[in-house]
């Protein structure tokens, strides 16, 4: 049975789906205007891990995660300049910058196994369905329409803040969550859902009609707007980084529960941040680093999945070059392992029980991390071993099967040298058998010559 702390209720609570038949996820994707960073990817991870422990549970799932490629603000309020914006002059230049940047982020989130999500929808292809649930929240009292903008009246959300769990009055506004005075507004933490390119907006290159004249959606509505055309009104799980909490997924629920009069969301799962030197790692601070970085430093990507999956969820993680050298040490030392390990084992029950209790109680990985260790290390026969991690990697998701059938595709040059160094052997010709030796070193090859005898092994540092 899956137990996940619910940010809502502020508990460990089991995972209920509404349907038995699919389970309804969301997760708020990247704004498309530069690559994510290693700290976004860590959210993502957990997106996966879940996903997976999911799937792992015999649920079929329905992975909703969106691309915002309009109106993201420099701020997560009101203001500043519009992030897909920066440096374009035409439409034409944001959905460039939109597409390059899109195709970026899945070439990485398949770099570190991120399973595909079923559907990826794109805010600027949302534009209709965003301008009916404002109109419709203008239409039940929750929205009204001002000179530059339409805004949402916090005022008559049903408990605004249940998701933070505090008044706003209490609130220590951090720089991610400044309040804009704006005499136009009845309450000061009013949000936008429709900027119009009027006075600071005039200039707004994306734009589209609407019943309140030329303008572009704030961003929080589009996860409402886009998540009820996938998954409904009400449904299983949203993920996050814990900075989405206010305002971001604060507003999502005042706009969608407002629209619908329903609960939006059952299980609010929000990771903790990746730091670097202490600090939150953010595009704003300028300490971030894009999974590019580590693979220019010819660290292998799914170290970085092995380094996240070392540490909890809902603790910070400190990111540092030599925990991520200690993670790809780790991984090479799991591939070399399995690497000689024969197959058409059977899974051992005992370790399998405890892997699939520990990824279920509210997804501990570091806890299933120690138990894969621990059944590599035990006295089970290699091929119950290898059957065991098959099993496993459907949640950790560390290519060990690619890794393992790639080693067994040996190419003809080196099972060649191996065949002249039995011979050699053979003929007691010790010269020749050291010098094959190291050519297949250098070939990234390791023999080892064993009672049965000569055996290949793939050397992974
Ligand atoms: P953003 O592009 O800032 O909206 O972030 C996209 C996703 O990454 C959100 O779920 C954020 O909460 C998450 N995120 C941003 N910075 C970090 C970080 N340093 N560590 C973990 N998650 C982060
Ligand atoms: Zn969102």
């Amino acid at each position: 049975m899956l137990k996940l702390y619910n940010s809502l209720s502020r508990a460990i609570e089991t995972f209920k789906p509404i349907k038995k038949s699919e389970v309804g996820f969301y997760s708020c994707g990247p704004t498309v205007y530069d690559n994510v960073h290693v700290g976004n990817l860590r959210t993502l991870i957990l997106a996966d891990v879940l996903h997976r422990v999911l799937k792992f549970d015999g649920l079929k799932i329905n992975f909703v995660m969106n691309i915002t490629d309009v109106g993201h603000l420099t701020s997560d309020g009101d203001s500043g300049q519009d992030k897909m914006e920066k440096n374009a002059k035409t439409v034409e230049d944001v959905m460039a910058v939109a597409k390059k940047y899109t195709d970026a982020f899945l070439a990485d989130i398949k770099a570190i196994n991120i399973l595909t999500p079923d559907q990826l929808p794109k805010a600027s292809d949302h534009i209709k369905e965003q301008i009916e649930m404002i109109q419709s929240l203008i239409d039940k009292g929750f929205a009204y329409e001002s000179t530059d903008a339409v805004y949402f009246d916090i005022s008559k959300a049903k408990d605004y803040t249940k998701l933070i769990g505090q008044n706003l009055e209490d609130m220590k506004l951090g720089a991610r969550q400044e309040v804009v005075k704006d005499p136009n507004k009845h309450n000061d933490h009013d949000f936008v859902l429709w900027f119009k390119t009027v006075g600071r907006y005039e200039h707004h290159i994306q734009r589209w009609q609407s019943p309140w004249g030329e303008g572009f959606p704030g961003w929080h509505i589009e996860c409402s707007a886009m998540s009820r055309k996938y998954l409904g009104d009400h449904f299983d799980l949203h993920v996050g980084g814990v900075d989405l909490k206010f305002p971001h997924h604060t507003n999502e629920i005042a706009q969608s529960e407002g629209f619908s009069g329903k609960q939006f969301v059952n299980y609010w799962i929000h990771g903790e941040h990746l730091l670097i030197d202490q600090g939150k790692m953010a595009k704003s601070e300028g300490n971030f680093m894009t999974l590019q970085t580590v693979i220019d430093k010819g660290i292998n990507p799914l170290a970085y999945r092995y380094l996240t999956l070392t540490s909890h969820y809902r603790s910070k993680l400190n990111f540092t070059w030599d925990s991520l050298t200690a993670a790809q040490n780790a991984l090479n030392n799991l591939y070399q392992e399995i690497s000689s390990y024969p197959n058409e084992g059977k899974t051992i029950q005992e370790f399998s029980a405890a892997f699939k209790d520990a990824v279920n109680d509210d997804l501990d990985m570091p806890k299933g991390i120690a138990i894969m260790w621990d059944m590599i290390k035990s006295d089970n026969s290699e091929q119950d071993k290898l059957a065991t991690i098959f099993e496993f990697d459907k949640v950790l998701g560390l290519d060990l099967e690619k890794v393992w059938m790639t080693n067994k595709e040996i190419p003809v040059e080196v099972s060649n040298l191996v065949k002249d160094r039995d011979n050699a052997r053979t003929v007691r010709d010790f010269a020749k058998s050291d010098e094959i030796r190291k050519q297949l070193e250098e070939k990234g090859y390791e023999v080892d010559d064993t009672p049965d005898g000569t055996k290949l092994k793939k050397k992974f540092r």
